[in-house]
């Protein structure tokens, strides 16, 4: 046994360090540094050597993959289900999203530039330096994180010099989060016993894929987008990057934020927005534009949202799209309307929950020509917006009172980014999860005011509030102002999950932590 260099494997760890250079990939350093030292033993015996490379070849693929973002091979294999319903075209445009010509061209010259300058560069030496340097970067990342003052009062000290006396306390990430998630548990909504202001409905329009991110990304003013409506969040944490759970954290807003895990356990009889609208006299409407059986939303709403009502029956209502899936996506106009003529005379008052996939990745407009998605996205939401503003001149012509609510459930992921191609929502990223939500109050006695725009983040227990304080206060009689309303809500820290996948802020900074392992920066930029 003796010691030699890395030879060829040496162009592995230069990719990777080009790839962790550019946050393509994460990059952990024991388990890269520990097959490198593995690689550099040679033995003797040439057959233990071929069985070295071997064992080798085989690390390097997994440990690739788990450098990169990707998610676990298990999750991998659950969404494997979903892709079979993926149409081919679709299944196409995202391979064209993952395999990049310039990352290609990148890796060819690297290969060619290792191969011609092999003879005279001892590699080795500079995938050590390299290694090293990762090794001593991530030494100080570590140290960033962990320095997060949080400001206490020590009583102990505080009774001793008769004065609050401030220390700073470290805070790991996993404590932090753990705090966040024990002051939301001591949220709850206070509906009043029983309302004896102006009737009003309730109808929430909550709308797949549509984040901040995607209307800047096609140049779309979140004020210009909603300027016929009240109030304007533009910093409104989804707290998910995923529909079903978007969905179910709207439909419990009335409690304060969970983790993932408790979406799909009962929750409190008082979490349910609907259930203590229901209370009040409110008749529950589901109105979807698609047939809700992907990844079984109908189920989730009704199983985990407390929404039991049957939906509204679209069969008959033109088809403006088809699904990734190819499943039909109706005319959101035609089934806003649609509801409006044949089912919101019935309830007095209604509460209402729309749920809309018009915006979502892969669908084709009905008798156009294919397009790819970003193509398409900006008339999908033109078309949608002229949808909703229809609805709500029909809302206005009716004459009843109406508290409108708009609220995305997570972004599209138009863009991308450095850990995330286009379209992909593994990792709820601020920008997917940082979405636009307005409401607009409808009624012969609202007086119209000019856009109020709230720029603190929020999150879904701010809309529960602004339910609740809406009935105790009868805006629609003109006994209050809509401003007033918006005191004192409640503000939220970014906290965002899917499965085993946690965003949270640190130090202003985004991080994340995959499958309960350790914190990391989520890389920034494009
Ligand atoms: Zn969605």
């Amino acid at each position: 046994m003796k010691l030699s260099g890395l030879g060829v494997w040496n162009l592995y760890f230069l990719v990777k360090f080009a790839l962790y250079y550019y946050g393509v990939i994460d990059f952990s350093f024991l388990s890269n540094a520990a097959l490198a030292a593995l690689l550099v033993i040679q033995f003797k015996n040439a057959r233990v050597e071929k069985v070295k490379h071997i064992i080798a070849l085989i690390i390097a693929v997994i440990l690739l993959y788990k450098d990169s973002w990707l998610p676990p091979i298990n999750r991998l294999i659950k969404q494997a289900g979903n892709v079979q319903d993926f149409s081919f075209d679709y299944f196409i445009e995202l391979v064209g999203r993952v395999v990049n010509v310039d990352m290609l061209l990148g890796l060819f010259i690297i290969v060619v530039l290792f191969w011609y300058s092999s003879q005279w560069i001892r590699f080795t030496t500079v995938t050590i330096i390299g290694l090293a340097f990762i090794g001593w970067q991530g030494q100080s990342n570590s140290l960033d994180i962990n320095e997060s003052p949080t400001v206490v009062n020590n009583s102990s000290i505080a009774t001793q010099s008769k004065a609050p006396v401030v220390t700073t306390q470290y805070q790991s990430p996993d404590q932090k989060l753990s705090d966040f998630y024990q002051q939301q548990s001591l949220l709850t909504s206070h509906f009043p016993k029983e309302y004896n202001g102006e009737l009003f409905d309730v109808i929430i329009l909550n709308i797949c894929s549509m984040a901040v991110a995607d209307l800047n990304f096609l140049g779309i003013s979140v004020t210009d987008m909603y300027k016929d409506f009240d109030v304007v969040f533009p910093d409104f944490n989804s707290a998910t990057s995923y529909s079903g759970p978007a969905a179910i954290r709207l439909l419990r807003a009335s409690c304060g934020q969970t983790n993932q895990a408790s979406l799909f356990k009962d929750a409190p009889e008082q979490c349910y927005l609907f259930k203590n609208l229901e209370k009040l006299g409110y008749q529950n409407n589901v109105v979807m534009n698609h047939d809700g059986h992907f990844d079984e939303f109908k189920g989730l709403i009704n199983r985990y949202g407390g929404l039991d009502s049957k939906p509204f029956n679209i069969d008959s209502m033109p088809i403006a799209q088809y699904g990734f899936d190819n499943s039909p996506i109706y005319s959101d106009g035609a089934v806003l309307n649609g509801w409006l003529d044949q089912q919101a005379k019935d309830c007095k008052p209604c509460a209402m929950y729309y749920n809309t996939t018009s915006l979502h990745d892969g669908n084709q407009l009905a008798n156009r020509a294919r397009m790819n998605s970003q193509q398409s996205y900006p008339l999908r939401h033109a078309n949608l917006f002229s949808d909703i503003n229809g609805f709500i001149k029909n809302l206005e012509k009716r004459g009843r009172n109406v508290m409108l609510m708009v609220v995305p459930e997570h972004g599209a992921a138009l863009k991308g980014d450095k850990v995330q191609f286009a379209g992909l929502r593994e990792i709820p990223s601020p920008a997917i999860v940082s979405v636009p939500v307005a409401i607009k109050f409808i009624g012969p006695d609202v007086q119209n005011y000019s856009q109020i725009v709230i720029d603190d983040s929020i999150s879904y227990f701010s809309l529960s509030e602004l339910v609740s304080k809406t009935l105790k206060t009868n805006v629609f009689g003109g006994k209050n102002s809509i401003a007033n309303l918006l005191d004192n809500l409640p503000k939220a820290p970014k906290v965002a999950e899917n499965a085993d996948t946690i965003m949270m802020y640190v130090n202003q900074r985004p991080y994340i932590q995959l499958d309960g392992g350790d914190w990391s920066e989520y890389p920034q930029g494009d």
